[in-house]
């Protein structure tokens, strides 16, 4: 099966459908108080516990950029994704502000190097 997920040092990281953006995750010590995932060493039908908390505020956009511009006062939108990936398959819970949540569906293949 083709890789779902890139390994580089202690970070893994995969595309995240939900998000469509990659998500990053240490499997390895690095700094002290960086928190550590378990993997079970396949890049093709990873496994990493425990589960993936994402938080975060969404870019702005171009129009949001010209009201600011403009004197408006805009919130960015907080989003947050939360998953199981297991066995190559990604398991969002219903608590992800993407339309994704409650779904379970494979990771995307790496592009080839
Ligand atoms: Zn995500």
């Amino acid at each position: 099966m083709a890789d779902v997920i890139r390994v580089d040092g202690p970070r893994a990281s995969f595309t995240c459908p939900g998000c469509k953006a990659r998500h990053t995750i240490m499997i390895a010590p690095s700094r002290p108080g960086t928190p550590v995932w378990t993997w079970n060493g396949r890049k093709d039908q990873p496994t990493f516990k425990p589960s993936i908390l994402v938080t975060g505020t969404w870019p702005i956009t171009d129009d949001e950029a010209d009201r600011i511009m403009a004197g408006e006062k805009i919130e960015p939108e907080p989003f947050r994704c939360h998953s199981f990936v297991t066995d190559g398959r990604i398991r969002f819970l219903s608590d992800c502000t993407h339309e994704m949540a409650g779904e379970t569906v494979d990771l995307v293949p790496e592009a080839r190097p």
